[in-house]
C-alpha cells in the first residue's frame, strides 16, 4: 500500500512540477511523532516531499539520496500544525488595525498555527489575506472563513455586522446574509460560495426549521454548516438535529435547560460589546444543571450525528465562577465522547510571546476536562474536521500536507511543553521560532 502511495505522490509530482513550484525534499530524522489520532510513534523518520508527507519510518531504516536536506531532530517531537479553530481578526481589522492582524497571522505560524477558522468578519480582507500568504508574500496561517447568517433584528443593530460591511452595506454583501423565511435559499447560498467562504455561521434569530433547509443546500453547494450551538429562539438540541457539522460555545448547551427558556431572548445581538454576556448567558443562570436528561441528551444527539463542538472555552478563563460551570458541561459532555475544537473567540495582548490558542489548549488540560493527548486531537485533527480538510490536512500522516510542528520537550508530560516549540512547517516552508 505504502508503494502505490509512493508512486502516485511521484506522479502528482512530475506534474506539479510543470507549474514552477519549487520542489522539495527534507527528513526529519528521528522524531518522536504525535500523529493528532492518539497515536506516539516513537523514534522515526519523517519524508517529505513537495510538501507532502511521503513516508514515516523507523528511523535509520531508510536509504537518504545525497539531495536531501535531513534535520537532525533526535528525540524532539513532531505535531501536526495548531487549528485556532474560531477566530474574528476581520472584525480586528476593520476595528482595530490591520497592522496589529499582520502581527497576530506571523506571531500564529512562528508558534505553530499553520490554519486558522476565521468566525464572521469582512469576506474581502479574509479573502485577500488569504491570497498574501498562499504566495507566501505575508507570513500567517492558511485562512477558512465563514459567510455570518442571521436573522432580520439582528442584522438591522449588530454594530459588528456593519463594521465588516462597510462601503457595500448589510444588505448587499454576499458574506452577511439576512435569513427571512421567503427566501431564495438556494441564490442565497451560491452567493455565498462566490467570497470564496467554505462555510455559513448562524448566528442569531433563525429557526431551526430554516437552520436545517440552509444547511442541507450549504451541503449540496459544498459548504460547510457552522451554527452557534444556540441560535435562538430554538433549543440547542434542534440546532443539533438540524445537521450542522460544528456549533460553537459552551454557554449554547445552557438552554438546554428545562429552567431556562431562549424563546424570550430573541433576538441576540451586539448593539454594545458591554451587554455581550447578559445577551449570551441565561439571567437565572443559577438554575442552570448540567445533570439535566436534557442536556445529557443534547450530548447523546452530538455523540451520534458526530457534530463537533467548538467549544470556545477561552471566554469564561477570566471569571472563576464561569470558568467552574463551562468546565462542568465539557467534562460531562467528554465524558459522554463528544468531541472539541479548540478555538477562542479572543486575542491575548500582542507584546504576549504565544497566541490565546495557547492559553485555551493549557486550560482545557489545567481544569481536567481533556487529557493532553485529548487536547492535541481537539486542536489538530478534530480542527481540520471543523473545516472539512481532514483527508489531507490536521495529523502526521502518510498523504498528508507537511503542516507541522516540531516541539523541544514533550507535551504529553506537560501540556505547557508546546512553548518549547523550535520550528513551524507549513506546506514544506520552515519557520524557526529563533527568527520570530
Ligand atoms: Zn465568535
Amino acid at each position: 500500500m505504502r508503494k502505490i502511495v509512493s508512486i502516485l505522490v511521484m506522479v502528482f509530482l512530475i506534474c506539479q512540477s510543470g507549474m514552477g513550484q519549487e520542489y522539495q525534499d527534507l527528513i526529519l530524522k528521528g522524531v518522536n511523532v504525535i500523529d493528532g489520532r492518539n497515536n506516539l510513534l516513537p523514534n522515526r523518520d519523517v519524508v517529505i516531499r513537495n510538501s507532502i508527507i511521503t513516508e514515516i519510518i523507523e528511523s535509520g531504516s531508510g536509504y537518504i539520496p545525497d539531495s536531501v536536506m535531513v534535520l537532525d531532530l533526535k528525540g524532539k517531537f513532531v505535531l501536526p500544525g495548531l487549528i485556532e479553530s474560531h477566530t474574528h481578526f476581520g472584525m480586528r481589522e476593520r476595528f482595530e488595525s490591520t497592522e496589529l492582524t499582520e502581527q497576530e497571522f506571523r506571531r500564529w505560524i512562528y508558534s505553530g498555527v499553520t490554519t486558522v477558522r476565521e468566525m464572521g468578519g469582512d469576506a474581502r480582507l479574509s479573502s485577500y489575506d488569504n491570497r498574501l500568504i498562499a504566495r507566501n508574500e505575508m507570513p500567517g496561517p492558511d485562512i477558512y472563513f465563514a459567510a455570518t447568517l442571521g436573522g432580520p433584528d439582528m442584522m438591522r443593530k449588530d454594530l459588528r455586522q456593519i463594521g465588516a460591511t462597510q462601503g457595500i452595506g448589510v444588505k448587499k454583501a454576499p458574506w452577511v446574509q439576512t435569513i427571512t423565511n421567503d427566501m431564495d435559499i438556494a441564490n442565497s447560498i451560491a452567493q455565498v460560495k462566490g467570497t470564496q467562504a467554505t462555510g455559513i455561521k448562524m448566528y442569531a434569530g433563525i429557526h431551526a426549521d430554516l437552520i436545517k433547509r440552509l444547511t442541507d443546500e450549504a451541503h449540496k453547494q459544498g459548504l460547510k454548516s457552522w451554527s452557534h450551538l444556540t441560535v435562538f429562539p430554538d433549543r440547542p438540541l434542534e440546532v443539533v438535529k438540524a445537521g450542522v457539522d460544528v456549533v460553537t460555545h459552551t454557554w449554547g448547551a445552557f438552554w438546554q435547560d428545562p429552567n431556562v427558556d431562549p424563546s424570550r431572548r430573541i433576538p441576540f445581538t451586539h448593539t454594545s460589546f458591554e451587554n455581550a454576556r447578559d445577551a449570551i448567558f441565561p439571567s437565572n443562570m443559577e438554575k442552570v444543571n448540567v445533570g439535566e436528561p436534557e442536556i445529557q441528551l443534547l450530548f447523546e444527539e452530538m455523540v451520534n450525528r458526530n457534530t463537533i463542538w467548538d467549544v470556545t472555552y477561552s471566554i469564561a478563563i477570566g471569571n472563576l465562577k464561569i470558568r467552574e460551570v463551562y468546565a462542568d458541561f465539557l467534562r460531562s459532555a467528554s465524558d459522554k465522547g463528544v468531541k472539541f475544537s479548540t478555538g477562542t473567540d479572543w486575542f491575548n495582548d500582542i507584546s504576549e510571546p504565544f497566541p490565546s490558542l495557547y492559553e485555551e489548549i493549557e486550560a482545557l488540560v489545567n481544569d481536567g476536562i481533556l487529557t493532553e493527548m485529548q487536547v492535541i486531537e481537539a486542536a489538530t485533527f478534530t480542527g481540520a474536521r471543523t473545516i472539512g480538510i481532514e483527508d489531507t490536512h490536521g495529523s502526521v500522516e502518510v498523504g498528508k500536507v507537511a503542516n507541522m510542528i516540531v516541539l523541544n520537550a514533550s507535551p504529553l508530560d506537560d501540556i505547557s511543553a508546546l512553548k518549547s516549540i523550535m520550528l513551524t512547517i507549513k506546506k514544506g516552508q520552515l519557520y524557526w521560532r529563533k527568527d520570530y
